[in-house]
């Protein structure tokens, strides 16, 4: 079970793996876009950090609201409103649980991803961060309802994302900064899907 102390450890080992890959990311976007998103995602995160201190107290639902609003208020962009949607979506999701269990994981995995789509107008194939993590929300549901636990499902979830990554190398961008060049965004890996890949391996490593 997941409680919000957990919450707040979570969303650090983000911070952590946001901040530890910002060159990487930078350096992806860099080849298909205008090599921000690791900064973007950096400066989200770090302004999600200093708000921590003040959430302590705070429920599950109203934690994650007020990491989607920081990251949709400080991330200029297109990541920070889908991220910061996704976190929102969460919440709403989350409310009035003061646990998370695996059924409430996947509904708010659901939420959150559901929320991206809505709001990037896209799907998985286009060449997004959905590439990862509608794999991820699939793999994880399959896992949960065979009777697995949320730690083993989250780790089916995450080798989900990791082949949804590589395979944003095989396809051509049509949403975002990167569908302008068309088919020269063959051969790159998508930076967006790559952040959601370390997000969710973060959230594994903070259930282990
Ligand atoms: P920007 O493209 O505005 O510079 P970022 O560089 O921070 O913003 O984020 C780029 C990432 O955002 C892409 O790699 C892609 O994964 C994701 N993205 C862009 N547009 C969409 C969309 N419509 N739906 C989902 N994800 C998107
Ligand atoms: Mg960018």
């Amino acid at each position: 079970m997941t409680h919000s102390k957990k919450i707040l450890t979570i969303l650090s080992k983000i911070n952590f793996r946001l901040q530890e890959n910002k060159d990487f990311l930078t350096g992806l976007d860099s080849a298909i876009g205008d090599g921000d998103h690791g900064i973007n995602m950096s400066r989200g995160f770090l302004a999600v950090m200093e708000k921590l201190p003040q959430m302590e107290d705070k429920d599950i639902a109203t934690i994650l609201k007020n990491v989607g609003m920081t990251l949709v208020s400080t991330v200029g962009g297109a990541s920070g409103p889908l991220y910061g949607t996704a976190f929102m979506r969460a919440g709403a999701a989350a409310a009035g649980k003061t646990a998370l269990r695996g059924a409430d994981f996947l509904a708010l995995l659901d939420a959150a991803v559901e929320g991206i789509r809505q709001r990037g107008k896209a799907q998985k194939g286009e060449k997004t961060m959905l590439d990862a993590l509608v794999p991820a929300l699939e793999a994880f549901e399959a896992e949960h309802a065979s009777g697995a636990s949320p730690r083993r499902a989250l780790e089916r979830a995450v080798d989900a994302a990791r082949e949804g990554v590589e395979h944003t190398k095989t396809i051509i961008a049509t949403k975002g900064r990167a569908s302008y060049l068309g088919e020269r965004s063959l051969g790159h890996q998508d930076p967006g899907a790559t952040s959601a890949l370390l997000m969710l391996e973060a959230l594994l490593e903070s259930l282990e």
